[in-house]
């Protein structure tokens, strides 16, 4: 694991964020860092470069619909993901066991592996820890993801604990299965919101050293409060000289309290789901571009914003083109969301190092409630 280095720049003497730099095969990752999501080897409606001068370092793509569409040997055959995606940048890839359990028809579950039906046209496939390792390799990203069981948030105790031993005994074998030597493969904790669960799963996974660990099954429903409280109680129990993922989370505010407690990379489909849907996230608070009252509105978006959407156009051409279905404004808001989201950890980053993290979360958590 020569490819990857983890160097810890600061850490907040009042809170547990820190700032750090990933190196990875394809480039250096300032942490706290923000991955778009790029479900399909696509961030929907951006072209590489314009991701990359939002400040985006690393992408995120999704295992399980990689695998259905193409397929994850024709990634290879191409080249990899990086060259048949042309992101030049580090990549993550997730197991797919998130979407096995979310997504597909799950049919069968043993400690062997998950039998399920494509979601695309219904024919029966498996997903086991080794296969999850196999494709991920093929698909050729700098970090990938043990298979892991997401249960709901809300399962019964006694599922959620066979969904947390299941999960060890998976990364044991996703370890042991992995071949290529240029990838970083993280353990993910599971365990609900339960402390004891969560520190089951942490110390069934520590030992096993991973170069990197993430929390997984959080906002799948559950109250933020709780998310935090989870949060809380988990990361302590993580390395502190190891990179942490808090996976698929989430709202700008998740972000803020997650730095707080001390994790170090975050992926969600938010920033470009909610733009396609005219829904902006600014210095001031979510901004709904579709209201009436931005018919008129010369103003910027987000004044503080210096994307291509704030700087060149008004929130009323922003809206016209949600109102005549225009492609543009989905585009124009995924820039400027992914732009937000890239500010908002560059602005962590140098609250922790300038060691104001606190301040920064008041100020700001202060700022977004006031407009909403
Ligand atoms: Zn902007």
């Amino acid at each position: 694991m020569t490819h990857f280095a983890f160097h810890l720049d600061a850490t907040d003497t009042e809170t547990a964020a820190r700032a750090g730099r990933w190196e990875t095969p394809h480039g250096v990752v300032d942490t706290p860092a923000f991955m778009p999501v790029g479900t399909l080897a696509t961030v929907k409606g951006l072209l590489p470069e314009q991701l990359k001068a939002t400040g985006a370092q690393m992408v995120l793509s999704n295992t399980y619909h990689l695998a259905l569409r193409p397929g994850s040997d024709i990634v290879k055959e191409m080249g990899g993901l990086h060259k048949f995606m042309d992101w030049e940048g580090p990549i993550l890839t997730d197991s797919g066991g998130f979407q096995v359990f979310s997504l597909a028809g799950l049919r069968k579950l043993t400690d062997e592996k998950a039998v399920f039906r494509s979601h695309i046209d219904g024919s029966l496939l498996e997903l086991s820890p080794e296969k999850a390792v196999k494709i991920q390799e093929d698909l050729g990203a700098d970090c990938i993801m043990c298979l892991d069981e997401c249960p709901p948030a809300n399962d019964v105790p006694e599922k959620i604990k066979a969904a947390v031993d299941r999960t060890t005994l998976w990364a044991k074998r996703c370890r042991d299965a992995q071949v290529r030597d240029d990838q970083a493969l993280f353990g993910i904790v599971q365990g609900g919101i339960s402390e004891e669960m969560r520190t089951r799963s942490a110390e069934g996974l520590v030992p096993l050293g991973f170069p990197g660990y993430a929390v997984g099954g959080l906002s799948v429903g559950e109250a933020p409060v709780d998310m935090y409280r989870t949060l809380d109680f988990t990361v302590p129990h993580l390395p502190v000289e190891k990179p942490r993922y808090l996976m698929g989370v989430g709202r700008p505010e998740d972000i803020l309290e997650a730095v707080y407690r001390g994790i170090d990379l975050f992926d969600c489909v938010l920033p470009t789901r909610n733009g396609r849907n005219a829904m902006a996230f600014t210095s001031d608070g979510p901004v709904r571009l579709r209201n009436a009252v931005h018919q008129r509105d010369e103003r910027p978006l987000d004044p503080e914003c210096d994307c291509t959407a704030c700087t060149r156009y008004s929130r009323a051409y922003l809206r016209h083109l949600f109102i005549a279905k225009e492609m543009l404004g989905g585009i124009l808001l995924s820039l400027h969301n992914i732009a937000f989201y890239q500010k908002l950890v560059r602005d962590l980053r140098n609250a922790v190092n300038s060691g104001t993290v606190a301040q920064f979360r008041a100020n700001q958590l202060a700022r977004w409630q006031a407009q909403s």
